[in-house]
């Protein structure tokens, strides 16, 4: 069976062959290929090729860095079906979803080409007699990106792309769920022109990862995944001296005010609802529908929830599997318990007969009305294709919801009151907000993170939060020799 290898120093590596992981193909259940997971050694020798590769990558001109940007967005593009179809066979999102995620990813590759521009720094002529400053902004050295298994592709490129504009080098620990696109990747970057070490691709679970987090040439880290696990990233990268953004799981609530178009705002909570089967850390997992318009909401959400063809990905789908059956299984469970504790069923996925062959971890489209914030299909970020409806009288009452959540991820808010929706993203506590925008992913040049347990550390992913998070300042004052030299003088420096 194959198996997917690391990618160090410009080329696949077997590492110890004692450990590897299944990799399954989620639409028909079966596994596919394993993954080599890598231990202390790999670590070791992946780091190792970044910190070589440095010193030369960060004194690359930036013409000839951004050059190398550039190839690689063509190669990018050129190769975004390859790329989408590896997603569909790993993850199970339907192919044309995986080809929106390829697209977004080149966003960032497109903003990074930009380097140039995003590294000036300012200089000031004259700031006292005879001396001028000069600010300026130099890369960290090795750093690692972690990722989660829902956009093997597009997060890896909300980091990778800037980190390595800027004159760093990266360890990519991918998930270990659907490895395979990460080593396209870096073939791409060495067709690019990418120097061997620049971009190194390291597979494995908590091992490699708490490998990453201690080794002390690992100067930043980049995390992506649920909350858990990115507090822990952020405390123990924290702790090693590390600077550290640690991107978290979400709860998404689309509030609904008495006066949306109910067709526009049923399309946008099955498409933001249900897209990539729920999967997504932007997906919209609960509709606050606000008075009279619930009834009606509800009826339109699920006429079109019942439509929704769930199966291969590859088969033309609207919705495509989970990522494994345990997940599956999970997510079915909180179905059973929100009807248990008194939620309506109103369309059930666990009965789905999907276009699929073999025992894929599919479950259809639900629809739960009637959820009470006591329930656990309301507290727990499901990350599966179920969509809750809480019925609240008040904008007030909808506020308070989203507020008292404690992810702060993104939101969206659907109306035609102008005044209403600009209140709404003045007053709410959420990093992204949409206005009748159901997925508020915000576009390259702006920063991409949530609030509260969505985020930790204090930089959000790509735009100039991304370039300040994988650059150090540094300022220059300096003064040449001239008339103006006064000798010794053991007082603290003053401008005049
Ligand atoms: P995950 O937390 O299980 O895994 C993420 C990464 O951490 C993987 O590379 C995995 O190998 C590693 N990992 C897992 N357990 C670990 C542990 N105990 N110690 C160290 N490393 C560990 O997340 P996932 O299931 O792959 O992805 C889904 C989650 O990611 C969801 O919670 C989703 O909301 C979140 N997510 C968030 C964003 C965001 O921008 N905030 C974006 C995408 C996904």
């Amino acid at each position: 069976m194959d198996i997917v290898r690391h990618w160090i120093g410009g080329a696949e590596v077997t590492g110890d062959p004692g450990r590897t992981a299944e990799v399954f193909d989620p639409a028909t259940g079966e596994v596919a290929r394993r993954v080599a997971l890598a231990g202390a050694a790999e670590v070791d020798r992946a780091v190792a090729a970044g910190a070589a590769a440095f010193p030369g990558w960060r004194d690359t001109p930036i013409s000839r860095r951004t050059r190398v940007l550039f190839a690689f967005r063509e190669l990018l593009d050129s190769a975004a079906d390859e790329l989408a179809e590896i997603i569909t066979a790993e993850h199970g999102k339907v192919v044309s979803d995986a080809r929106g995620e390829v697209a977004r990813g080149l966003e960032v590759v497109e903003f990074a080409c930009g380097i140039g521009h995003l590294l000036k720094g300012g200089h000031t002529e004259n700031a006292s007699t005879g001396v001028d400053v000069h600010g300026t902004r130099q890369p960290l050295g090795p750093v690692a990106v972690i990722s989660p298994f829902n956009f093997p592709v597009m997060v890896p490129l909300w980091f990778v792309p800037i980190a390595i504009a800027a004159g760093n080098t990266v360890v990519l620990k991918p998930s270990e769920k659907d490895p395979s696109a990460a080593l396209l990747l870096a073939r791409l970057w060495q067709r690019a022109g990418l120097p061997d070490g620049v971009f190194t691709v390291l597979h494995g679970d908590k091992e490699a990862v708490d490998g990453l987090l201690d080794h002390p040439d690992i100067k930043a880290v980049s995390f992506v995944g649920s909350t858990p696990v990115a507090r822990y990233v952020h405390q123990r990268a924290s702790a090693a001296g590390k600077r550290v953004q640690a991107l978290g799981g979400a709860k998404n609530h689309m509030v609904v005010l008495p006066d949306a178009d109910v067709d526009l705002t049923a399309d946008a909570a099955i498409n933001a609802g249900f897209g990539s089967a729920g999967e997504r850390c932007m997906a919209i997992s609960v509709v606050v529908a606000v008075g009279a318009i619930a009834d009606p909401l509800v009826d339109a959400i699920a006429d079109r929830a019942r439509a929704v063809r769930t199966g291969d990905g590859r088969r033309g789908c609207d919705m495509g599997p989970l990522i494994t059956a345990e997940h599956r299984d999970k997510v079915a469970g909180y179905v059973a318990a929100g009807a248990e504790a008194g939620a309506r069923v109103v369309v059930d996925g666990r009965d789905v007969q999907p276009d699929a062959d073999g025992s894929g971890f599919f479950l259809g489209p639900t629809l739960l009305d009637h959820v009470t914030q006591a329930m656990s299909v309301y507290t727990d970020e499901i990350f599966g294709p179920v969509l809750s409806v809480v019925r609240v009288e008040t904008y007030a009452e909808a506020l308070s919801l989203v507020n008292g959540n404690p992810y702060g991820n993104g939101t969206a808010i659907f109306t035609n009151d102008g005044g209403a929706a600009r209140r709404f993203a003045n007053e709410v506590e959420v990093g992204m907000v949409g206005v009748n925008v159901p997925i508020p992913v915000p576009v390259a040049y702006y920063s991409f993170g949530g609030w509260k347990d969505s985020l930790f550390g204090d930089t959000h992913a790509h735009g100039t939060d991304g370039v300040h998070f994988f650059t150090r300042g540094k300022v220059v004052t300096s003064r040449w020799p001239d008339d103006g030299h006064r000798g010794v003088d053991l007082g603290f420096p003053r401008n005049d």
